[in-house]
């Protein structure tokens, strides 16, 4: 049987991992199966530690919140308070630990688009604050921005920029599987030698960002492009990829990967019949 999904902390890369200065990726895989291979996805989330405030990006997937949990509890002894926390937008694997955030760290206020989370948790309603395009939060000596969601799940969308090290937060932008039997788990993307950003950007064109397959994508890799030399972008912490460190040299294939990901029939969805016979197809 293949090797399967052990766990962060039994990998050979176990998160978190500082990943920029004060810049850390937490988070969990998740395992996808398509085509016949078993593939994961990251379901990060990434800890900016500011001189006076310290904020954390995504929830990650509510499955994972224990093992974020006991991460947090590793890095947070010794540094600023968790003061904020960001979400990119409301879909589970990005908000669906933000409630428990919320009770765990009573400093923390939520920012993004809040909308309706006021209705989830009415209790914590004092402590979201609305942010949209070009807000800033200072976190002591670094700041973190809302900038434009070039690829968007949802219209609530809000990418996010750390201002002194120059990263990139793209909640679903650069939405990539990695190959878990090759040992990329906990790699940044430039390590994983055999990463083929095409097929595994594809993986996330079937399985979430469906759109992508119905769009001209040339349009959205020139305001990629555009946006990355704006901000001059030296990191990418993205929710579902592996961590970028060398943008000039793995842009390119990102936007090949989504490119390639709009341009093939869709492959079908996550597979969970696997092995089993295909059910019938319902009668009109
Ligand atoms: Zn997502
Ligand atoms: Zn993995």
């Amino acid at each position: 049987m293949a090797a399967r999904h052990q766990g962060t902390l039994n990998r050979p890369n176990p998160l978190p991992r500082e990943v920029a200065p004060g810049i850390f990726w937490l988070g969990e895989c998740l395992e996808q199966r398509q085509q016949g291979k078993i593939y994961h996805g990251c379901n990060a989330c990434f800890l900016i530690v500011g001189g006076t405030a310290s904020m954390l990006v995504e929830t990650g997937h509510p499955k994972d919140f224990p093992i974020i949990e006991g991460q947090l509890n590793t890095l947070l002894p010794g540094k600023p308070p968790l003061k904020y926390l960001f979400v990119t937008h409301q879909e589970t694997p990005h908000c669906g630990g933000l409630g428990r955030v919320l009770s765990r760290y009573p400093e923390a206020i939520l920012c993004g688009d809040v909308s309706d989370y006021h209705l989830a948790f009415p209790h914590y309603e004092h402590r979201m604050r609305m942010m949209k395009e070009g807000d800033e939060i200072d976190l002591g000596g670094r700041g973190f921005r809302a900038v434009e969601p070039v690829v968007r799940d949802m219209r609530t969308t809000w990418w996010g920029f750390e201002t002194r090290d120059r990263v990139l937060f793209p909640g679903d932008g650069f939405a990539y599987s990695h190959y878990h039997e090759d040992g990329h788990c906990g790699l940044v993307a430039e390590e994983a030698a055999s990463l083929d950003l095409q097929d595994t950007t594809a993986v996330f064109a079937d399985l979430a960002l469906w759109w992508t397959k119905w769009a001209d994508m040339r349009n959205y890799c020139a305001r990629l492009d555009r946006l990355m030399e704006t901000l001059d972008v030296k990191t990418v912490c993205p929710t579902h990829g592996l961590v970028i460190t060398d943008v000039a040299r793995t842009m390119p294939k990102v936007k090949e990967g989504l490119l390639y990901g709009s341009s093939v029939a869709e492959r079908g969805t996550n597979d969970a019949s696997f092995g089993k016979k295909p059910e019938p197809a319902a009668a009109k």
